[in-house]
């Protein structure tokens, strides 16, 4: 049935490529109100009074008893409410847990007595906020909690020493720096990780913010691995994150299962780029971002033996438009960048995707043009566009 499901939804998206939208599992969509949301938060208001609403929610296809929003809310004097319809009636939810950051990235949960699948909106409504401001929801899902839960394992190790791997790749020439979890705050996992044997890489895009500097962008690797937490999971669920700077964060330990591809975790590296790429119109992955991207990527191809069939977008193996149409539709080249074998000139060539900022990488790209034409190609067309 499932499967079934899913060859329609990818036939429709063939054949109506940007109009048709699938529901994905357990993800939100309302009618004609894409995702980012934004809901313009006008001052003042009877506390309580509603100042904001989504049509209801598509019908789901499966039951659910929470309700998990992502988003940013600058001002924190809103309540975030789930209106259930229940025949002619709704039933009003109020957040059950919830975690903002002082930067106003949040996360709120909310929970049903009992499984449903009757369909939802979202409401906001007045804390009596003293000045106008705009409240983004980037998704919202539904699951039953129970089910979201990872498998635990057994520790990796007694103490939890997480396996770094050697930021200089022994077997290739580029380099690159990871910034480890002790460098961004990470918490302790809240299960044990499961240890897998990595084969094959897939690439996402977080759907979240697009932080403007290094700070901001730990602060949304904190707050994504409280978001995913909070959906049950051990840990954040990609293995690296990359910023919009070229930083690559270390997600979960590489040598550990994630939670990033519903079902095929086992062996697979989840590399997420920080932003939300569905709009063709909208900004695109940094230059900073690409590089570090490709710098990773050849490092891991190498060291673990991943060849070019083995590298997936989200949305090849799971019912998802992640990450996004616009990054998606530049798969083809990036394939070509990553497992095309260079020339013998490769030694010659070093990667330092962190250091220089837009200047640097422009820098940089002239020396690696000549190595990587495709990735002139794919600057070219991003600035073609
Ligand atoms: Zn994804």
């Amino acid at each position: 049935m499932k499967l079934v499901k899913f060859s329609l939804c990818s036939a429709l998206l063939a054949f109506a490529y940007g109009t048709a939208r699938c529901e994905e599992d357990g993800v939100l969509l309302f009618k004609d109100v894409p995702f980012p949301i934004e809901a313009r938060i006008a001052p003042g208001g009877e506390p309580g009074s509603r100042l904001f609403e989504t049509p209801l929610s598509e019908p789901l296809s499966a039951d659910y008893d929470t309700v998990l929003i992502d988003g940013l809310m600058p001002d924190p004097d809103v309540q975030i409410q789930i209106r259930v319809k229940y025949g002619a009636n709704f039933k009003v939810l109020t957040q059950s847990e919830s975690k903002r950051f002082p930067n106003g990235r949040f996360w709120a949960k909310f929970q049903l007595g009992g499984p449903t699948r009757e369909p939802l909106k979202i409401a906001v409504t007045s804390g009596g906020a003293a000045s106008a401001s705009t409240l983004t929801i980037y998704s919202a899902e539904v699951f039953i909690r129970t089910a979201e839960k990872e498998a635990s394992g057994k520790p990796a190790s007694a103490d939890r020493k997480f396996t770094h791997f050697d930021p200089k790749p022994p077997s290739t020439e580029l380099s690159f720096i990871q910034v480890d979890r002790s460098d961004w705050g990470a918490r302790q996992p809240m299960g044990n990780f499961v240890a897998h044997s990595p084969d094959m890489i897939t690439l996402h895009h977080t759907q979240g913010s697009f932080p403007s500097n290094y700070t901001n962008a730990v602060t949304e690797m904190q707050y994504m691995q409280s978001y995913h937490q909070a959906k049950g999971w051990t840990d954040i669920g990609y293995h690296y994150v990359i910023s919009p700077q070229g930083d690559i964060f270390e997600g979960r330990p590489v040598g550990m299962m994630g939670a990033h591809v519903s079902g095929k975790n086992e062996n697979n590296i989840g590399i997420s780029i920080m932003g939300s790429y569905n709009d063709m119109d909208g900004p695109m992955p940094t230059n900073d971002a690409i590089y570090s991207l490709i710098a990773l990527t050849k490092y891991l191809q190498a060291e673990y033996k991943i060849g070019a069939n083995r590298f997936y977008a989200h949305r090849d193996l799971d019912n998802t438009d992640c990450p996004g149409k616009l990054l998606y539709s530049r798969m083809g080249i990036l394939k070509s960048l990553l497992f095309n074998p260079s020339s013998g000139k490769t030694k010659a060539m070093a990667f330092k995707p962190l250091t220089g900022g837009v200047a640097g990488a422009a820098e940089q790209l002239s020396g690696a043009s000549e190595l990587y034409p495709a990735l002139r190609d794919l600057l070219d067309s991003y600035e073609g566009r």
